[in-house]
């Protein structure tokens, strides 16, 4: 234990380190070897090599870990009951999020006022039908969806094959101990690479920071911050108390373990890279049994997005008050709708929350062009709102866990 909080530190040090240098480097705008050996070599490898190895755990993790939950499953009654809790809380925290960064935007009025410079330009990608939506979750091929690291698809498959193992007598019972056995493997394979994280996060933050500046953020301070103000509240309050009132479990304990798996998100700016960590340290540190994490986490880091969800509604009051353009209390309803529905079928890859803004402003008729006021910060705005939202998966967990009798409180207060 005692060694595993050296490492947070470590790490810790790695971010602090990272942002430093970064900044400075941004600061007095350094060419030279410090652009082309340094940070587009030393550091630019550092970082690829990490997020590569993170990436590389997250498929053959969700698989094995999901297959080994489910096969351990008597019953489906207590998979649907598992499924459709999970679901609840992660559609209403959602909901609640937008609305929270919906009626803080709209009392402090980020785009009153807000004069702009330059004409704004940015091209939207077509937005997928609903149907396409609803329909992809179900794969026709599991190694596609692997390939592609198609998080529904893997899954729905890797449930079914676990339903499968349980229901079938003694060979399920041996397919499953290989599982277990698989899944230990590969827990220890993220252990070492958390031991290698100091590094990984140095890099990713250096090169990050290097390239963008805190001088991004002074034109559009008051949208920066409102947006910054609703993620850190929602983290706090809202967060703190789903695990007081709902698990009945001290919220401090909580942040103290799962900072470490922050800081990971916030440096990958990746829900989708982050599973692994997330996994390892919901199983290991807050004690929710791998029948649990193994669902609610990958499937959190796809359709749960709180912090995205927030970043879409400040930016709806932001765009609609520097255009002008005045919204109805229906077309508010819409925007909590669309946000919450968009989010659930996109993956959580860094910069993806825009894409789901276009669909919102679409369909309540705002400029897709808005966004590009946006774009100058949104960087270290996605760093920020991946850290609630992978927080956001962990804490629907434990609070799942705990609903089934599957939290180790032993484990979650140690
Ligand atoms: N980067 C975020 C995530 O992976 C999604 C977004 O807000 O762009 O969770």
């Amino acid at each position: 234990m005692k060694s595993t909080s050296k490492l947070t530190y470590k790490i810790l040090i790695g971010m602090i380190l990272g942002i430093a240098l970064g900044s400075v480097i941004n600061y007095f705008s350094f060419t030279g070897w410090i652009q082309e050996f340094f940070i587009g070599g030393v550091i630019e490898i550092g970082g690829r090599i990490f997020l590569a190895s993170l990436k590389l755990l997250v498929v053959p993790m969700v698989f094995v870990s999901l297959v080994t939950g489910a096969g351990s499953m008597d019953d489906i009654k207590k998979l649907g009951r598992l499924g459709s809790r999970t679901f609840f809380l992660y559609v209403a925290t959602t909901a609640l999020a937008i609305s929270l960064a919906l009626l803080c935007a709209y009392l402090v009025g980020p785009g009153e006022g807000f004069v702009i410079s330059s004409p704004v330009d940015f091209a939207s990608k077509e937005s997928p039908p609903l149907i396409d939506v609803i329909s992809n979750i179900f794969p026709s091929n599991p190694i596609q969806s692997m390939a592609n690291g198609d998080m529904l698809q893997i899954i729905v498959f890797a449930l079914l094959f676990g339903l499968g193992t349980s229901l079938s007598g003694a060979s399920g019972k041996r397919v499953l101990s290989i599982f277990t056995d698989l899944n230990e493997i590969i827990m220890k394979m993220v252990m070492l690479l958390i031991e290698l994280a100091p590094y990984g996060v140095f890099c990713l933050l250096t090169k990050v920071f290097a390239s963008q500046g805190f001088g991004a953020i002074l034109p559009m301070a008051k949208y920066f911050f409102v947006v910054l103000f609703v993620l850190i509240l929602h983290l706090t309050v809202v967060y703190g108390s789903i695990l007081k009132i709902l698990g009945k479990l001290n919220p401090l304990k909580f942040f103290k373990k799962f900072s470490e798996v922050m800081i990971f998100a916030f440096s990958t700016a990746s829900s989708n890279a982050t599973i692994p960590v997330n996994l390892e340290v919901t199983e290991k540190k807050l004690g929710v049994h791998n029948s649990v994490a193994s669902f609610t986490v990958p499937l959190g880091a796809t359709i749960n997005m709180d912090g995205t969800a927030i970043m879409q509604g400040v930016a709806t009051v932001f765009v609609a008050q520097v255009y002008n353009i005045d919204l109805g209390f229906q077309q508010y309803m819409m925007v909590i709708l669309t946000a919450t529905l968009a989010s659930i079928g996109t993956a959580g890859v860094p910069g993806v929350g825009l894409v789901m803004l276009a669909m919102v402003f679409k369909q309540v008729g705002l400029p897709v062009e808005g966004i590009g006021l946006i774009i100058g910060v949104d960087r270290l705005l996605d760093m920020v709102r991946t850290a609630v939202n992978v927080t956001g998966d962990a804490v629907v967990s434990c609070v799942v866990a705990k609903a089934e009798n599957q939290l180790d409180e032993e484990v979650y207060y140690s």
